[in-house]
């Protein structure tokens, strides 16, 4: 397992985008990994640039039948790249499905609202935005039940006492 960090582009861009980024992919690709962590590869980078990188993480994938295991806080970002899509709230899982059930039929309120943040100007992409009220908890200190409690516009007097489990839902 190998990890393909954001840091060799984002800092860089006067030194010469391409370059960097091509080092950082030939240093990754190497050994000839089976699976390559992703650490927010675009996060710190423009809207075009972050299209390259992910076109160019795609074609690679294609060419090498790569694995990436991509950590992203943008939704928006890993819509292309993704078979199976992990959400997690305050370091806790809250929903797994494949990319395509996530973007058409979300089941958590957070990835609900992750959704709705997305400007991309895609139509599927164009959901009802919901912003989230409510405080933001440390990590260190979770509310106590579902830890998602105090931004949920579902939550009920159970939310507060209860820590829902991960359920299995076919469908
Ligand atoms: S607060 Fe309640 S309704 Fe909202 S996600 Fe948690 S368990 Fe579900």
């Amino acid at each position: 397992m190998l990890t393909y960090h954001s840091g060799l582009c984002c800092g860089s861009l006067q030194l010469g985008w391409h370059r960097a980024k091509h080092l950082g992919v030939a240093r990754a690709l190497t050994p000839n990994p089976m699976l390559i962590v992703c650490d927010e590869p675009v996060s710190a980078l423009d809207v075009s640039v972050q299209a390259q990188v992910l076109n160019m993480l795609e074609d690679l994938q294609n060419e090498f039948g790569l694995t990436y295991l991509f950590v992203a806080h943008d939704l928006g970002v890993v819509e292309h790249i993704s078979d199976r899509i992990m959400v997690i709230y305050l370091g806790k899982i809250v929903e797994i499905a494949p990319a395509e059930t996530i973007y058409l039929e979300p089941a958590h309120p957070y990835t609900e609202a992750l959704l709705g943040s997305i400007h991309s100007g895609n139509p599927r992409s164009e959901r009802k935005r919901r912003f989230l009220g409510g405080t933001v908890p440390g990590p260190s200190n979770p509310p106590v039940g579902c830890n998602f409690n105090t931004r949920c516009p579902y939550a009920t007097d159970l939310c507060h006492c209860e820590e829902p489990e991960l359920k299995w839902c076919a469908g």
